[in-house]
């Protein structure tokens, strides 16, 4: 059976089957004949929730990106929750998020009643900026403030500048929690994937760069922190569900030593994620294609500025073969910066051309919450902010064929042509 089923599935264009019209969605999941026959061995089995095909995922995404221990959960939500339950967080004290991030980043410190020490981003990365991030621990420090962690992101799937942050974290004695929700398969310069030092948390949600629909993923390189989430993930029980009822020999009994949580991932989704990962290299080999073919057909757009990407890949050659292994984004997102004042109007004429985006993302300091709860404004993180109000995202994934692409560019050229011409 073919590999690639489904996948590239022609040149065809795709048609929005309300109007007929052509249309390009923002995101599509790419799944195969591969991924329904392992939900369907699953269902066949008998054992739906977590058991050996969880196991197996563990097993197989530790050894992908070279992490000493991986832990299956339901979401990178629930990732980031037992990872900061593990770094001891406690009440009133705070951690160090950029605003510029989705909800769970900083929600999940609001389950403790700690509270978000945002802290601006780069400019041209969108990470957390780390000389800011040292700041706010110094007066942190100076208001005799307790900070447990910091959560960087990586952003549409480019890595932080992870030296320097954990350089910082180092000084401060404070615990460093990756949110790599878009960052499989990311690298760092030294050649190292992003989760194989250090705890770091991944996404499997729909539209990340491999998904088992929900689902995520803890990697670790501390056998304290893998012993504690492998036990808060269900229940605060003292031995996987597994064990209890399918090693022969095993008793009925077991022991509660927490009150834990209900985040384990089922058989389910880890058998689509065990074909997922075995996908993804082809995966990433289609968004690094998808990025080059953006960049070279939108360079020459005077309006646009095209996103970051990792310093030393900036005057790589066009070796196709190394491509895959080279590069170190992991290309989730490809969000590109449009002047201000035609942002909105971009996205409305695109929509009607039939070509979808996002908008990643408008930052936690803008939103009613945050902004109420820690009485924010706008200002307080102006690199935010800016890059917000500029920022659009492109469709870019696996299944994006070349026909696909050019309509996007195409449709973005002409969108720009109209919108200033209508002056909006
Ligand atoms: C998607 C996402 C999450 C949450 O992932 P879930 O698996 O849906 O819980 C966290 N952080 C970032 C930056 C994300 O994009």
């Amino acid at each position: 059976m073919s590999r690639t089923t489904d996948v590239y599935s022609g040149n065809e264009d795709s048609k929005d089957p309300a109007s007929g019209k052509r249309s390009v969605a923002f995101a599509r999941p790419v799944l195969s004949g591969r991924e329904k026959e392992a939900v369907i061995r699953v269902l066949d089995s008998g054992w739906l929730t977590s058991g050996r095909e969880a196991e197996a995922f563990e097993d197989e995404f530790a050894h992908a990106v070279g992490a000493r221990n991986a832990l299956a959960v339901s979401s990178a939500t629930a990732a980031l929750h037992l990872s900061l339950e593990a770094a001891g967080l406690s009440e009133g004290e705070l951690v160090c998020v950029s605003p510029y991030t989705f909800a769970a980043t900083a929600e999940v410190v609001r389950y403790f009643g700690a509270h978000p020490l945002f802290v601006d981003i780069e400019e041209h990365s969108a990470n957390i900026d780390a000389e800011l991030l040292g700041k706010a621990l110094d007066h942190a420090q100076d208001a005799g403030k307790a900070v447990r962690a910091v959560i960087p992101v990586h952003m549409g799937g480019l890595p932080c500048d992870m030296e320097r942050i954990r350089a910082c974290a180092g000084r401060f004695g404070i615990e460093v929690i990756e949110d790599a929700a878009h960052a499989f398969p990311a690298r760092l310069p030294d050649g190292t994937m992003v989760g194989s030092t250090g705890t770091a948390c991944f996404s499997f949600y729909a539209n990340k760069p491999i998904t088992t629909g929900e689902g995520g993923m803890i990697t670790t390189d501390s056998d304290e922190v893998a012993e504690r989430v492998r036990r808060m993930r269900l229940h605060g029980i003292d031995r996987p569900v597994w064990d209890r009822f399918r090693r022969p020999g095993s008793s009925w009994e077991y022991d509660l030593v927490e009150a834990g949580f209900k985040y384990n991932l089922p058989d389910l989704l880890a058998a689509i994620g065990r074909i997922q990962l075995e996908r993804s290299s082809e995966f990433h080999r289609a968004r690094i294609e998808c990025a080059r073919d953006y960049d070279s057909l939108l360079s020459q757009v005077e309006e646009i500025e095209l996103p970051a990407r990792p310093v030393e890949e900036q005057d790589e050659g066009p070796d196709k073969e190394s491509e895959g292994a080279l590069s170190r984004h992991a290309w989730h997102l490809y969000s590109i910066g449009v002047p201000e004042t035609l942002r909105d109007a971009l996205i409305s004429n695109l929509a009607e051309r039939g070509v979808g985006t996002s908008v990643h993302y408008k930052p936690l300091h803008m939103m009613s919450y945050y902004r109420e709860r820690y009485a924010l404004a706008e200002n307080d993180f102006p690199r935010a902010s800016k890059r917000y109000r500029r920022s659009i995202s492109l469709p870019i994934y696996p299944a994006l064929h070349g026909g696909e692409r050019r309509y996007v560019v195409e449709s973005l050229k002409q969108a720009i042509v109209d919108c200033k011409r209508t002056g909006v």
